[in-house]
């Protein structure tokens, strides 16, 4: 099985600038926006430009100068939103795939969470 990419996604529509954002920080590839559902005082989503569904799909078929992008991007995030783990309290980054992952929205999308003790990683299933 390949991947199949929707491009009616929320996230497509962002892109495209159809649906506002609040942006970040945005890059040649990469755009950084804040999630409409704030689950910590810093809650960034960082995405690709380009059309992939999960981590792993980005992670196999993007090209060297897009996942160079996006983690840079990441860490500029990081440093910006003061959530590093160096010199600042630390945050948490979540990518959920598929099915089982309970991905809402089906593009390649990284989560930071900060700014409060975020407490244990997984929950028992629902
Ligand atoms: P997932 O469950 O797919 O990992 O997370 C999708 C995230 O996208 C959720 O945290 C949700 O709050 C966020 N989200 C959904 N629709 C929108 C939107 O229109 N704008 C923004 N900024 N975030 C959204």
């Amino acid at each position: 099985m390949a991947y199949s990419y929707d491009d009616q996604n929320i996230f497509a529509k962002i892109l495209r600038g159809e649906i506002p954002n609040k942006t970040v920080m945005e890059s040649d590839h990469t755009l950084a926006f804040e999630d409409i559902r704030p689950q910590a005082p810093v809650h960034v989503l960082v995405i690709p430009k380009g059309p992939y569904v999960t981590y792993d799909h980005f992670a196999g078929e993007a090209s060297e100068a897009e996942i160079a992008d996006f983690h840079r991007t990441v860490a500029a995030v990081c440093r910006k939103m003061g959530v590093t783990a160096d010199d600042g309290p630390g945050c948490r980054f979540i990518s959920n795939a598929g099915e089982d992952g309970v991905q809402e929205v089906p593009h390649f999308h990284l989560h930071i969470l900060g700014g409060r003790r975020l407490g244990r990683m997984l929950q028992k299933a629902e």
